[in-house]
């Protein structure tokens, strides 16, 4: 948290109630989108309406304190950028987000500068198909 605090006064931000809040609860869990963030959050703070947390979700964004994420689902998720790198597979039945690590991707990224010279700078990505769960129940059971 202080860490955050130090990034947002560098950039002449103040860390706000909301902010930290919001903070808060993506290092609590991650892979929230705005809404789930909202859901968790009005209880205790009736104050942040759902249209402060997408703002601020885009202010963090802008100041990278949290990565922005799309699981092809129509909105974002968000994690905080202090994470360690990792890429993402989606189960399309639950919904399930399995993490994997950043090694195998770096290892392509390699390969594809090899065979075409292009260099990989930034890279997400985000497997979709069935988790272990899905696709073992629909074997199993049908
Ligand atoms: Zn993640
Ligand atoms: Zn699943």
């Amino acid at each position: 948290m202080v860490e955050f605090e130090q990034i947002l006064r560098e950039k002449g931000y103040r860390l706000t109630n909301q902010r930290r809040v919001i903070v808060r609860e993506l290092e609590g869990e991650r892979h929230l989108s705005a809404e789930e963030i909202y859901d968790r959050v009005k209880g205790e703070h009736p104050e942040l309406g759902l249209s402060t947390v997408y703002r601020t979700l885009d202010l963090l964004h802008e100041l990278e304190i949290v990565r922005k994420e799309d699981f092809g689902e129509g909105y974002s998720r968000y994690e905080l950028s202090t994470e360690r790198m990792h890429h993402h597979a989606r189960c399309r039945e639950c919904g399930d987000v399995i993490e994997f690590n950043e090694e195998l991707m770096e290892y392509l990224a390699l390969q594809v500068e090899r065979e075409t010279g292009f260099v990989t700078d930034w890279h997400e990505i985000t497997l979709h198909g069935l988790c272990r769960r899905c696709s073992g129940s629909q074997a199993a059971t049908g």
